[in-house]
Parts: structure tokens; sequence; C-alpha cells
């Protein structure tokens, strides 16, 4: 048996939260994408993650960079990267952004309304913009065309006022939204930045860049690159003077990170715990609430009989819950201080909460838990690298949980016991 030493006495937060990160996941998928759309260079979204080592990853493996802000291009200019493989691609930016942008030789830049042709040709007249057109994004769990994309209909005046503002217009952008589980919207959004490339002729434009954005998945990359491949055929059957890119963020890394948060807390709901005499419950107590629970509600009924509270929350790594629509479930990494976790166990209905004082923090509202699973035991989380750690915060005081790196087979259970191990020693 392997005894966690979970004490750590002295030590405060010895039991802190982190994430493993596996590099080699993001090479992997960096592979997986030349084999699947060989034709089409990837500017890795850094919003997703910014983590230092993957950006370092990536800038060795020749993948280029999307930024959406200045301190975005400083990170990745930092490293070493030519500004020429950057692109900033927000449409609308702080005008101070964009004379830095200038400053910095980063060129190419998307807009989608008149007000950035002004401030571009104010301050960067000699970039290189990319019209960011509105796609169908119903298709996605993050609608990103509420915000941004000019409707086909207003990309002639668009492209008319840059023409007499003297600036140069080189293609055309799209973003099917984030998490987008149809990869037919693909195919539609191709069709469209046809379109939008007839109009640049129309305009006066010669157009030799098409951007297909963001909103791959991991799960339905092979019929995306497939679906993406023969619209592309399809709409720019000749293009031998298009360059093609695109904007990938979570499908680089949202496997490859996983996390582990500690159990510090446990109680009875508080519908059970008007019936129980004390404020922490004992073990019998929850286990006789959870035979209750069980006993009198149908499956479908079926609520939580115990609370855990963990040490990160979606003010913290789960965040992704509330802006990126996630639904994190957690596994068991130990159980009653050991890493052995029989495969066969009797579960309860249990809900996850974070550590802060606010009750949004809920992590998973209903889960089956072992039913001695107790304050110390660790739990959990797979698919935690994308749209986590860059948007966590510290509210509470509670720290943004700590990367621990690793090359493997995964972030898997076994690696995350490993790192564990390695961190309780
Ligand atoms: N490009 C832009 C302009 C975005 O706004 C985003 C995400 O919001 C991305 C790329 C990355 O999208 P994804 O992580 O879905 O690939």
């Amino acid at each position: 048996m392997n005894a966690l030493h979970l004490s750590a006495d002295g030590e405060p937060d010895a039991e802190k939260a982190f994430f493993v990160a596996d590099l080699s996941i993001v090479y992997k998928q960096h592979e997986r994408w030349k084999k699947l759309l060989p034709e089409i260079e990837p500017f890795y979204a850094v919003k997703c993650n910014p983590d230092p080592y993957i950006l370092r990853l990536l800038a060795a493996l020749g993948a280029s960079f999307d930024c959406a802000s200045n301190n975005e291009i400083k990170q990745v200019l930092d490293i070493g990267v030519n500004p020429a493989r950057i692109i900033f691609a927000n449409p609308c930016k702080a005008t101070s952004f964009i004379r830095s942008a200038a400053r910095a030789g980063v060129d190419a830049m998307t807009f989608d309304n008149t007000d950035e042709l002004h401030k571009i040709a104010r301050t960067h007249p000699g970039a290189k913009l990319i019209v960011r057109i509105l796609t169908d994004d119903s298709k996605s769990l993050c609608r990103l065309g509420l915000k941004f994309g000019a409707p086909l209909v207003t990309v002639p005046a668009l492209l008319a006022k840059a023409q007499e503002l003297k600036l140069d217009v080189i293609g055309v952008s799209f973003h099917v939204g984030s998490g987008c589980y149809d990869p037919s919207a693909f195919a539609e959004a191709v069709a469209r930045a046809r379109a939008a490339f007839d109009m640049g002729r129309e305009a006066g434009y010669e157009f030799s860049l098409l951007d297909v954005g963001g909103g791959f998945e991991d799960a339905t990359f092979e019929t995306t690159a497939k679906v993406l491949t023969d619209a592309i055929d399809r709409h720019f059957p000749v293009r031998d003077r298009i360059r093609i890119i695109a904007e990938p963020g979570r499908y680089y890394v949202s496997k490859a990170f996983s996390l582990a948060a500690n159990i510090i807390a446990r109680r009875a709901p508080p519908a059970h715990e008007q019936t129980s005499a004390t404020s922490s419950p004992s073990d019998a107590e929850i286990a006789a609430v959870a035979v209750a629970a069980a006993d009198a509600a149908v499956v479908e009924q079926e609520q939580p009989s115990v609370m855990y509270y963990i040490n990160d929350g979606v003010y913290g790594a789960f965040n992704c819950i509330l802006f990126d629509h996630q639904s994190p479930q957690p596994y068991v990494l130990s159980l009653n201080g050991s890493f052995h976790v029989p495969a066969s166990i009797p579960l309860r209905a249990a809900s996850v909460w974070g550590p802060t004082c606010d009750s949004l923090d809920c992590v998973c509202s209903m889960v089956k838990l072992p039913a001695t699973l107790e304050v110390g035991d660790w739990l959990g989380f797979e698919n935690m690298g994308a749209y986590t750690v860059c948007a966590a915060s510290q509210f509470n005081g509670f720290e943004v949980s700590k990367v621990i790196y690793t090359t493997g087979a995964g972030p898997g259970a076994a690696e995350v016991r490993e790192a564990l191990r390695a961190y309780e020693v």
C-alpha cells in the first residue's frame, strides 16, 4: 500500500492543487495536424493556454502564433519568435496596441469595422490586414459571432474604405466558434470566405491569405480536417498564390493538462444537516444519511448526500465551467490515504465545491464517488489544458495552481499519481 504523507505539518498549503502537463501531447497534436492538414499553417492561439513551455515547444516545432494583446505579442517575441510569425487576431484593438504592434514589426492583423481601419491607417499604415467575416457559429460551445465578424453584406463597404485609406488588405479570416462540434460549420465558412475573396477582387485587391480560425476539437479532428480540405478544394481549386493558416487553441492543449486537487473539507448538505446534531458529521452519520438517501430516492431524484470541498474551484482552474461551458468530472486519485483505488467499491452521490466563500463555486453538482472518500484524499480531472489556467483568478487569496511538467503517455491517472508521489516526498 502506498501511504500518502499528507500531514506536512508546519508547511502551509502543503496539499495545494496542481496541474500535470504532458508536453508530449502538444507535440503529438502538432504531428497529427501536419499529417491531416499539411497545407494549413497553425498559428497557435496563445489565449488558450500561454504556458511558457508550450509556447517554446510550438515555436521550436515551427508553429506560428495568434495573439490577442500586447502582452501576448511580447511573450511570443521574448522567446525569439520572428514577428512575421505572429497574427494580431483581435478585430477590435486599442490604438496604443496597434502602435506597439507596428513598433514590434507585427504587421498581420484582423479587422471587422471601419473605426478599426481608421485607427490602423493612423498608427500602422503598413499593416497587412485580414478582414474577419461572420460565419455560422451555432454549432459551437462558445459562440464568437455575437462579438466579432463582419456580415458578408458589409464587406464591400469595408474594403472600399480600406482602399480609400490606402490600406493593404491581404485576405480573409473567420472563426466558427470555439469548441465546434459540427465540422460542417467549416465547409459553410469556407464558402463564405470564397465570396469575400471575390468581393476583394471587385474592390481591387488580390487576396493571398485565407485564415480558417480556431474551433478545432480533438475528438472530431479527423472529420473536421476532411470537411475543411474538401471545402478548400471545392472553393479554392486554384490556390498556388494563396497561403492558408489557422488559429487552433483548444485542439493543441486540452488533453495535455490534468489537475490534481485535494479534498480539504467534507460536510453533509444543508437539508441533511438540519437533522444532524453536529456541523461536522462523523463517517457513520454521513454513511447513514447516504444509505437513507439511497433508500428513499429513485435514481432520477437522487440528491448528493455529501459535499466535498477541494482546493481549486471556479475562480481558479475551473473557470472553464463558467467561461468555457465545460463540465469536468473527477476521478479518484487516492482513497483513504492510498493510491490503491479498488475498481469496484460502494459509491454515493456527492457534490464537489471549490475553496472560496462563494456558493457559485461549485465544480460538480452531482457525481458518484466512493462512500469512504475523506478529507486528505485527492481527486483528478482530465482535459484541463484549454481555457483554464489562463483565466484563473486569485479570488479570496487562493493561488493559481502550479504546473508540474512531464512527458510520457499523457497525464492519465498513473502519471498524475506519479507526480503526486514526487510532490509529497
Ligand atoms: N482565434 C481567435 C480569434 C479566437 O478568439 C479564439 C478563441 O476564442 C481562437 C482562435 C482559438 O479557438 P479554439 O481554442 O477554439 O481553437
